[in-house]
């Protein structure tokens, strides 16, 4: 099939770990490889951030990556975003109906690319399917006032659940939240993100680390709600072993991240900055060695819509301590492949981290379920192909998507 992904602020080429590039790039670029390699015809749509970005880049993976010009080409924060989506997708119908190229279905990733793709979707006769990756009533709860998502976010979203032709869920969690805010469970297909199992996997390459102690690494872009302070307070109550922090800025982490300022300063006060490192971001490719490194992987954040981490982990044959959150409630079984514990908890965590530290047999038993439960429900390829027959879908149906305001 002729596949349009649309993704506005997450390009599957950008470097990862800053404050808005994270999992959505990840999972737009392993999703469109997959498709690229099960024969389909894929072009992802993100918006040009940069002056000297060409129009088309082809993909070292098969696909293209298409540069929208909307807005001005240079990084701009994806909540300031909303302004630039009718220009996003004017330029998608102007391509699409002058050129020799029109998608079969688009997919979109993001409320954002949801505006643009149900418009240009509605202009051109293509269906729209929708994965959220985020949702702005989990937003809202969590972080209250410190939320600074466009006001109209949730009504757009919800909106866009009635109007699309299939909603793409990631996991239970979100099918909750979204039939609470109104969107037709008939409406929706889970399936859930992948991990990929030739660079994730238990042998490989392995970042150096100091003999005699025990490593728990955390992974993620620095920010608040992905639980890094709760880490740190529990390296407190966990003597010994150090904490490796990966995400953030590529370079000048200290100089120009005021979070990882604010890590620094609670590893001091809390006598653990000489055993929590701060590496900064990791390029894609490199990730597998930091994971191989360490005894476990913890993932503690307030909330997450998926979370790719604890699953590239559990690839890689490394056990799991993680917040029974969202996305992670599916992939990691308490129990099994690794530890829940509440969020915002550090004694729970310290408690959790400890008992898997003290036991070897219990961390090489997490680890075989781990690594085996990742290979055999989560591939790309089986996302690719779930994903494949809800395009065939759609497409089939062909019905007419309604208007949002
Ligand atoms: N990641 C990376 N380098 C970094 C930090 C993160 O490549 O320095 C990747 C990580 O391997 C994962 C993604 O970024 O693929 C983060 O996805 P996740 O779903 O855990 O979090 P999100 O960013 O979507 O909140």
């Amino acid at each position: 099939m002729r596949i349009a992904m649309i993704s506005e602020h997450a390009s599957p080429l950008a470097i990862l770990g800053g404050e808005d590039a994270g999992g959505q790039n990840t999972h737009v670029a392993e999703l469109s490889a997959a498709l690229a390699a099960a024969g389909h015809d894929v072009r992802v749509y993100t918006r040009r951030d940069a002056l000297d970005l060409p129009v088309t880049v082809r993909a070292p993976d098969g696909y293209d990556v298409v540069h929208v010009p909307a807005g001005p080409a240079e990084p701009v924060a994806k909540d300031a975003l909303l302004p630039h989506m009718r220009e996003f997708s004017r330029w998608l119908v102007e391509r699409w109906r002058g050129g020799d190229w029109t998608p079969e279905v688009i997919h979109a990733h993001f409320w954002m690319s949801g505006l643009a793709a149900l418009t240009a979707g509605r202009q051109t006769g293509v269906p729209v399917v929708q994965t959220y990756h985020a949702l702005g009533t989990v937003k809202r709860r969590y972080q209250g006032v410190q939320d600074t998502s466009p006001a109209r976010r949730i009504s757009y979203e919800r909106e866009l659940g009635r109007s699309v032709d299939r909603v793409v869920a990631q996991c239970r969690d979100e099918v909750g939240e979204l039939v609470r805010m109104g969107v037709p469970r008939s409406r929706m297909t889970v399936v859930p993100s992948g991990v990929n199992l030739a660079s994730f996997a238990p042998l490989g390459p392995v970042a150096d680390r100091e003999p005699g102690r025990a490593r728990i690494l955390t992974v993620g872009r620095l920010v608040e709600r992905k639980g890094f302070q709760t880490v740190v307070r529990a390296m407190a109550l966990v003597p010994d072993a150090e904490c490796v922090v990966v995400g953030g800025p590529p370079e000048g982490l200290l100089e120009t991240d005021p979070y990882a300022r604010r890590l620094r300063a609670l590893a001091e006060s809390c006598g653990v900055a000489d055993r929590v490192h701060l590496v900064g971001a990791v390029p894609r490719e490199e990730m597998g060695r930091w994971y191989r490194s360490a005894d476990l992987l913890v993932a503690a954040p307030w909330y997450e819509p998926f979370g790719l981490t604890p699953l590239e982990a559990m690839a890689c044959g490394v056990p799991v301590v993680g917040t029974a959150v969202g996305g992670i409630r599916d992939t990691v079984v308490d129990g099994t492949t690794g530890d829940l514990v509440p969020a915002r908890d550090p004694q729970a965590l310290a408690t959790a981290i400890q008992r898997l530290l003290d036991d070897r047999i219990r961390r090489f038993r997490y680890a075989t379920a781990a690594r085996e439960r990742a290979r055999s429900r989560y591939s790309w390829a089986v996302a690719a192909e779930r994903l494949a027959e809800v395009y065939g879908e759609v497409a089939a149906v062909r019905r007419p998507t309604r208007v949002v305001a």
